[in-house]
């Protein structure tokens, strides 16, 4: 259903060159992030965001769509989020360039991309093994050496690289999962969208010792969490 629409503006026009994607790209910053009404602010944030080649990690035939103010579809029933959402996410985590992130859903890896222009480490944790596959090598290829990507549940975290100073969650779960508050180091920060579909908010988390601290923040639209089969 989404793709037919998308297809009839976005397919059929020229292929674009890198240097209109460019001019997309620094569009796609100051009207759908920096705009007043949107205001992202954090100029690392929005200097990753007018950097990233978000088209590099959308499906050929949508590459004309990729600076558009909407999630695409990437195959596998599964979706890359909103620029604005990625950014939103990305700086509500307050990133340090000093820290290491886990990521849950690398989807694309688009999100990923652009958070490992900004921090010392990344991992990032994919449920469909083509998608993780894809994402690793498109990462690879385009140079953001700092990622790096599992395949598997994303709800058990990645206890091996624990603890990690911020964790963004990019699929929603009805709960905040444990083993990721307990992966999460004393002070750190995770954002989270959390509940059913057509229902759910995004938390930002802080974890004091044994307690975390959460508020709601915004109500958004994820792919549900999928748990594998144990
Ligand atoms: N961050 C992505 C968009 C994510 S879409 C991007 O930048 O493109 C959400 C992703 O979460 C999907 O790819 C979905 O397959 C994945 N997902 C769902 N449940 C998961 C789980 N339990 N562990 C890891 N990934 C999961």
């Amino acid at each position: 259903m989404l793709l037919l629409p998308l297809c009839q503006s976005a397919c059929d026009s020229q292929p674009a060159t890198e240097s209109s994607f460019l001019a997309q790209r620094k569009r796609m910053v100051e009207e759908q992030l920096a705009a007043p009404g949107r205001g992202i602010q954090n100029p690392g944030v929005l200097d990753a965001m007018a950097t990233v080649p978000r088209h590099e990690f959308v499906p050929k035939a949508l590459q004309n769509a990729a600076y558009w103010d909407e999630p695409l579809p990437i195959g596998y029933g599964q979706t890359i989020s909103q620029p604005f959402i990625v950014a939103f996410m990305t700086e509500k985590l307050d990133p340090k360039t000093t820290d290491r992130v886990l990521e849950i859903g690398t989807g694309s890896g688009y999100q990923a991309a652009v958070l490992s222009r900004l921090v010392a480490e990344v991992y990032t944790i994919e449920i469909v093994e083509p998608l993780a596959k894809r994402a690793e090598a498109d990462l690879k290829r385009l140079g953001y050496n700092n990622a790096k990507v599992l395949a598997g549940d994303g709800y058990k975290g990645w206890p091996d690289h624990a603890p990690f100073d911020a964790i963004i969650v990019t699929c929603a779960p009805d709960h905040v999962p444990q083993p990721l508050i307990e992966q999460l180091r004393d002070g750190g920060r995770m954002i989270i969208p959390v509940g059913p579909p057509g229902n759910q908010q995004l938390y930002l988390l802080q974890k004091h010792g044994t307690k975390a601290e959460q508020q709601a923040i915004l109500p958004v639209r994820f792919v549900p969490m999928k748990r594998a089969q144990e």
